[in-house]
């Protein structure tokens, strides 16, 4: 669906993403993983163009994204994106959470919007929460909702940043469980994690980074059972 090809992105002097290549195919999961500061979230970032790529390109529909006169604004409603910090709307209920994309971005009407909403409210579970407002809600219910919200849009893929690691142990299962759902439906996911049990388990392909290289990419066994580079062993050893 989406191939990167030779991406950097440079802050100021600081190269934190270098010569990056990498796609992702329909209907796939493909987790990365990597030690803090490796470049993770600056990729996803840069994928759905909340960052500006220093170089390189984004091809969408056999098109770089990234030339002049493309339409930008059409390739970021075919992402997906489900953040860390849950990033929901504290004024609005559940259900408006979940509506307010699709009606002023996609001009679908109120009742439209609403049957979608609910329609993926009931795919996370949270279907009896609609009139809720976020503040009411623990947060492995809002990263539900946030994951409720970015599936109206019915996007291409979903773009997911750690989306438990803020969140209480006890609550990050229902989240993952819910992720795994979506794996298996067929969803093509895009996801940073720590959490190395759903990246063994659920993904098709594993991206190792490190000092914003791609360090390391393969299947899931070979990632975890047979990493070829010193540095793959070394960040596994540390984080098993
Ligand atoms: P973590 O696992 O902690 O989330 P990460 O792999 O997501 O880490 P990034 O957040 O992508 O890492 O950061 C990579 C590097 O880029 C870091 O050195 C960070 O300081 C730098 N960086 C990120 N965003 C900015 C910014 N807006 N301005 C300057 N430097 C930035
Ligand atoms: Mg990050």
């Amino acid at each position: 669906v989406i191939a990167i090809q030779h991406l950097n992105k440079s802050f100021g002097q600081h190269e934190v993403l270098k010569d990056i290549n990498f796609s992702v195919y329909k209907g796939e999961v493909v987790c990365i993983i990597g030690s803090s500061g490796s470049g993770k979230s600056t990729l996803l970032r840069c994928v759905n163009l909340l960052e500006k790529p220093t170089g390189g390109q984004i091809i969408y529909q056999a098109k770089n994204i990234l030339d002049d006169n493309h339409n930008l604004t059409a390739y970021r409603t075919k992402l997906g994106m489900v953040f860390q910090q849950f990033n929901l709307f504290n004024n609005h209920t559940v259900l408006g959470n979940c509506t307010i994309g699709q009606m002023q971005v996609l001009k679908r009407t109120k009742a439209e919007a609403e049957e979608i909403a609910m329609h993926y409210l009931k795919v996370v579970g949270m279907e009896n929460y609609i009139h809720a407002r976020p503040r009411q809600l623990s947060g492995g219910q809002k990263q539900r909702v946030a994951i409720a919200r970015a599936l109206s849009m019915e996007p291409d893929v979903m773009l997911f940043d750690e989306p438990t690691s803020a969140l209480d142990p006890e609550m990050v299962g229902e989240v993952l469980k819910v992720m795994k759902e979506l794996a298996e439906s067929g969803l093509t996911m895009l996801v940073v994690t720590h959490e190395m049990g759903f990246a063994k388990e659920v993904a098709d392909r594993v991206v190792f980074m490190d000092k914003g290289v791609i360090a390391e990419e393969g299947n899931p066994e070979q990632i975890f059972n047979t990493p070829i580079q010193e540095r793959t062993r070394e960040f596994l050893k540390r984080t098993l």
